[in-house]
């Protein structure tokens, strides 16, 4: 049996496992598919502390799952498919095998919903490609002096387009409906912003780009009047919500109504020795370092939770 599994190979999964095992935990992370997490499939990272110039997403999720071996984490590449958390110890089964944990520490992230058109993977990073992006904080440096479009009509569209301003030259908004779900303040803010352009009642139809796998423009629709367009643009900011990886947690611990894992300010579900971090439970920061930070708070939440078993034993 072990003391602690983690679930989830991004920057809240090894941040736990680093401290886990600092404390002598020896705990078994299965990394799931996305191995290495969101930042495995970015290019740069300039906004994560302690790298003046920056460091390129993989690079960093290496350094990070080296760190955690380097003190004992034992790294298996499977996914749990089932979990029972109504038992103690806690049962974890992957496609071959079964495994039991006294605390399990949920960091399966979120994924980016995509738009499922042609082109959108083929010219992201997680294939090598440039300028569809999901994440402008990430990326938006990359676009000074330059036109994109953010699609989405949402809060986070809002907020990305106008995180967007700062660099790129005319940002364009490409919305499916010709009335936005974002809140009256942001609404209010992108409206009145004159680098934003508001493409109502329309949608993207494909992504095209150049034989270095560079975005150049995208193919759209007006939902409405049927008419198709083209447009040249070299970024493509996707900003239609997220999806947490949690469907495998229904009906074991308590999930909102978008899916996200309920916590409290110490990490807690709402199953004692159950934690969870990182995006699987944040659908307002989202981000690498806000991920790590809960990572931790997790482990050391796990680590008191197990010393007060010892101790009751
Ligand atoms: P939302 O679900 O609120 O919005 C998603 C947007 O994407 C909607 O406008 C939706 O259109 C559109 N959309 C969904 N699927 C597609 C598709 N396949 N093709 C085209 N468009 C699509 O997600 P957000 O990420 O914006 O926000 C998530 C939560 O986080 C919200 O509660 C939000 O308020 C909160 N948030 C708050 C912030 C803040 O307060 N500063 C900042 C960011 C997020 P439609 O409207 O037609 O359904």
């Amino acid at each position: 049996m072990e003391k602690v599994i983690i679930l989830g190979s991004g920057c809240a999964g090894y941040t736990a496992a680093v401290y886990t095992s600092r404390a002598n935990l020896n705990p078994l992370l299965l990394t799931g598919i996305e191995v290495n997490g969101q930042l495995g499939m970015t290019t740069e990272v300039e906004n994560y502390p302690g790298f003046p110039s920056g460091i390129m997403g993989p690079k960093l999720m290496g350094m990070m799952k080296e760190q955690a071996e380097r003190f004992g984490t034992k790294i298996i590449y499977e996914r749990a498919k089932e979990v029972n958390f109504q038992t103690h110890p806690f049962v974890i089964r992957t496609d071959d095998r079964e495994f039991t944990a006294e605390t399990v520490i949920i960091c399966t992230g979120a994924s980016p919903r995509k738009l499922g058109i042609p082109g959108e993977l083929e010219y992201s990073g997680a294939t090598g490609g440039s300028g569809v992006t999901y994440c402008a904080t990430c990326d938006g440096a990359f676009y000074k002096n330059v036109e994109v479009i953010v699609v989405g009509g949402g809060d986070t569209a809002m907020e990305e387009a106008l995180f967007l301003t700062r660099y790129a030259s005319k940002v364009y908004i490409v919305h499916r409906r010709d009335s936005l779900r974002a809140s009256k303040i942001m609404q209010e803010r992108a409206l009145k912003n004159p680098k934003i352009e508001f493409l109502w009642n329309s949608a993207l139809t494909e992504v095209v780009g150049s034989d270095q796998k560079m975005v150049t423009g995208v193919r759209m629709i007006n939902l409405v009047t049927k008419e198709k367009s083209e447009r040249p643009i070299a970024g493509v900011f996707v900003a239609i919500g997220h999806v947490p990886n949690t469907q495998l947690f229904e009906g074991q611990i308590q999930l909102d109504e978008n899916g996200y894992v309920v916590t409290d300010h110490r990490q807690r579900t709402t199953v004692e020795g159950v934690y969870a971090a990182g995006d699987a439970q944040d659908h307002i920061y989202r981000q690498a370092v806000t991920a790590a930070g809960t990572g931790c708070a997790a482990a050391i939440e796990a680590e008191r939770y197990l010393a007060a078993l010892e101790s009751n034993s």
